[in-house]
């Protein structure tokens, strides 16, 4: 008889990606032959912008192909320093960042040099699904802060602040949001702002990846330019995935405190090293070139978010916020119908359609769409929805 090696706790506790997960599947069943129409990846349908391949291209047969600094590229630190500086209003040096393997290596480092165990964690929900699991992962608990549809998702600063107790060590911020699609306001930051002047054991580790992608007339605030005098406690997370379609790539950044950037660059130094240096130089190459790219990709996610999100609309007994940024929409489900896992379940098996159970996200009433496919795909996937809905 075989022995199974006995996982640790924290492996046996650890849920994986459920959106990696479904995004998966539905790629295996659809080379399987299955007719599947997938709207749950959070995954730009672009390919890389070529004059950042071309970067990544010739550093590679120019020979980058060796170990650099744990933290990043110098140039790259520079360059990332010198964005949030000047787009962002956040003045930071080279030393204040760190350039890590995705967004997600940035939370998860950020996250093990700042907690304890026992430490408590503020997520607004419905919030993206990795920030409780990298939280357990540290050994703090994350402590969510419900927000609703019939609320607009709005933040309700008195409920948030009820939660607040002796062992809250950070408050996590990610707008423009997934899944909602919620961008914060000026106004909404600087009220937020004041709640956290009341605590000053409490920091703030603010998400901006989505921050290219806005809908028409909407503004994006970095939280660590709102607010000034909080910056020896902020913390910006942020990326290249998204905005210029490099999700492969790996290619995120943290940015906060010195001393702190350097304990999570000798975390690094002794998990996985630097990124793929010549990766790095796509990153460089995206951040002196033009953001017109960008800014193109951005402009097609906003029509095909008005498709998606007038088909939503037009289906009764759905609710939707207007998402204002990000690929997604996250529409909660008439009152007939199923908890989101189940509802997704019954999707994918009878009509072959793939979202997200809005469960994952901290809100079992909703499901996520993403509109990063094509105005087809989204037209099919509405059409799907429409029956799956009927059958309840
Ligand atoms: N952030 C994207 C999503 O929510 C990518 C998948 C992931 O890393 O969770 O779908």
């Amino acid at each position: 008889m075989q022995c199974q090696p006995e996982l640790s706790q924290r492996a046996v506790a650890l849920k994986p990606s459920l959106t990696l997960e479904i995004s998966a599947k539905a790629k295996a069943l659809q080379n399987d032959g299955r007719d599947i129409c997938s709207l749950s990846a959070g995954e730009p349908d672009f390919n890389t912008p070529d004059f950042i391949t071309e970067a990544a291209r010739e550093a590679l047969s120019s020979g980058l192909t060796r170990y650099g600094p744990a933290a990043g590229d110098p140039e790259l630190r520079e360059a990332i320093a010198k964005k949030l500086t000047r787009e962002n209003g956040c003045p930071t040096t080279a030393g204040q960042v760190l350039v890590t393997n995705g967004g997600k290596q940035a939370i998860y480092n950020l996250f093990q040099v700042l907690l304890n165990p026992g430490d408590e964690v503020l997520i607004p929900a419905p919030y993206w699904l990795s920030y409780p699991e990298i939280a357990a992962l540290a050994g703090a608990v994350g402590v969510t802060v419900p927000t609703s549809a019939e609320s607009g998702f709005q933040l309700d600063l008195t409920q948030l602040e009820s939660r607040i107790t002796p062992r809250t060590r950070l408050l996590v911020l990610n707008s423009p949001g997934n899944p909602t699609g919620r961008v914060s306001s000026l106004d909404e930051l600087k009220a937020l702002a004041d709640v956290l002047r009341r605590h000053p054991r409490v920091m703030v580790m603010s998400d901006e990846i989505y921050e290219h992608l806005l809908a028409e007339g909407q503004v994006h605030h970095s939280f660590a330019a709102v607010a000034e005098d909080l910056r020896d406690r902020c913390f910006t997370v942020n990326g290249f995935a998204k905005g210029w379609a490099m999700t492969g790539w790996r290619l995120g950044y943290l940015s906060g405190p010195e001393s702190v950037i350097k304990a999570a660059a000798a975390l690094q130094s002794q998990s996985t090293s630097n990124v793929c240096s010549f990766a790095q130089r796509g990153a460089l190459a995206a951040l002196q070139g033009s953001l017109d790219c960008v800014h193109a990709m951005a402009g097609s996610y906003n029509s095909r978010r008005e498709l998606l999100c007038n088909g939503l609309r037009s289906i009764e007994g759905i609710t939707l916020v207007a998402p204002q940024g990000a690929f997604y929409a996250f529409p909660q489900l008439p009152q007939n119908a199923p908890p989101s896992l189940e509802f997704c379940k019954r999707a994918l098996e009878g009509e072959g359609l793939a979202l997200v159970p809005g469960i994952a996200f901290g809100d079992d009433r909703c499901v996520r769409f993403s509109c990063a496919v094509s105005s087809e795909i989204i037209d099919d996937g509405l059409n799907r929805f429409r029956r799956v809905l009927k059958t309840f």
